[in-house]
């Protein structure tokens, strides 16, 4: 099976900066991981691969050091990798963020399953997954929790739902958003930790993608985030230091007093 799986490189969240001109995330030059909820499609597509034969590859939009996720890919036993880097791509939202990987992963398909994670811990709205299977024209299941590989060339693919698991016959090309439940990440073997330390991933852009500029990054975007600010705090803070009976009767009184 030749599968596509999707990895985003967030911003560790212990130094997130906003740019206060455009509202958007500072990426260039900001400390950045893989999406943690990424490493769950990864370990799925490995496992497939395992199962079925074929290969993975990996795609990625973002700045050019965005390609340190695709090299952890490639640790984990990704065949290829795809970096989406320009300009032009800056400011997308989740519609032509999706877009432009659905664009990728066309050009480098026919791929029978693409693996998104659930969500991504920045922009956190879950929308890119189903977005390319949209884009694509494809079948999408979310919150997935197994996928088995039929002899029929089909999947089983469990998701996980309020009240249960429902299991479902999906056929291929499909794209599933994988959640964490579905397996434990292992590591990457020696020979494929070497491997990624000198692996170049394929560079596309918006030319090489065929990609209008209207259609992509900010100027592609039919949302914008129209403000961002840090929440003003007003409230009092009072400290009431007695025995339990007082404290009780004092912050009934201030609850009253306060209604
Ligand atoms: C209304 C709105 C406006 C926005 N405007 C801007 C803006 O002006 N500028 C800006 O910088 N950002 C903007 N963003 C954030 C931007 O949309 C997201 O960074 C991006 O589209 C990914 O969405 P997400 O982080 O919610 O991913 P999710 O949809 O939560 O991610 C789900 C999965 O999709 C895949 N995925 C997501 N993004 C990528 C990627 N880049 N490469 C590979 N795989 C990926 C991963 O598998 C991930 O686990 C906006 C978001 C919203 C909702």
């Amino acid at each position: 099976m030749k599968i596509a799986v999707c990895l985003k490189q967030v911003p560790d969240t212990a130094n997130l900066e906003l740019d206060p001109e455009t509202n958007t995330l500072k990426r260039d030059g900001a400390k950045a991981v893989l999406n943690p909820l990424d490493d769950f499609p990864l370990e799925a597509a490995i496992q497939l691969k395992k199962l079925t034969g074929g290969t993975v590859t990996a795609f990625t939009m973002g700045p050019p050091q965005a390609a340190q996720v695709l090299k952890r890919a490639i640790a984990m036993g990704a065949d290829d990798a795809v970096l989406l880097t320009a300009r032009e791509f800056a400011g997308a939202d989740t519609w032509a963020t999706s877009l432009t990987l659905a664009k990728a992963i066309e050009k480098h398909g026919p791929f029978q399953l693409i693996l998104c994670g659930k969500q991504a811990t920045d922009g956190d709205t879950a929308q890119v997954g189903p977005g390319i299977a949209e884009h694509l024209n494809i079948p999408q299941v979310t919150y997935v929790v197994k996928v088995v590989p039929e002899s029929d060339g089909t999947l089983m693919v469990s998701r996980m739902l309020d009240t249960g698991t429902a299991v479902l016959k999906v056929k291929t090309p499909a794209l599933l958003t994988i959640l964490k439940e579905a397996n434990e990440p292992g590591f990457p073997s020696i020979d494929n930790y070497i491997n990624a330390l000198d692996h170049a991933p394929i560079v596309e852009n918006a030319q090489s993608l065929n990609l209008d500029p209207a259609d992509i990054g900010l100027q592609g975007s039919p949302t914008k985030v129209a403000k961002i600010a840090v929440p003003k705090n007003d409230r009092k803070r009072v400290l009431i230091d007695e025995k339990p009976e007082l404290a009780a009767q004092a912050l009934l009184k201030a609850i009253q007093e306060n209604q």
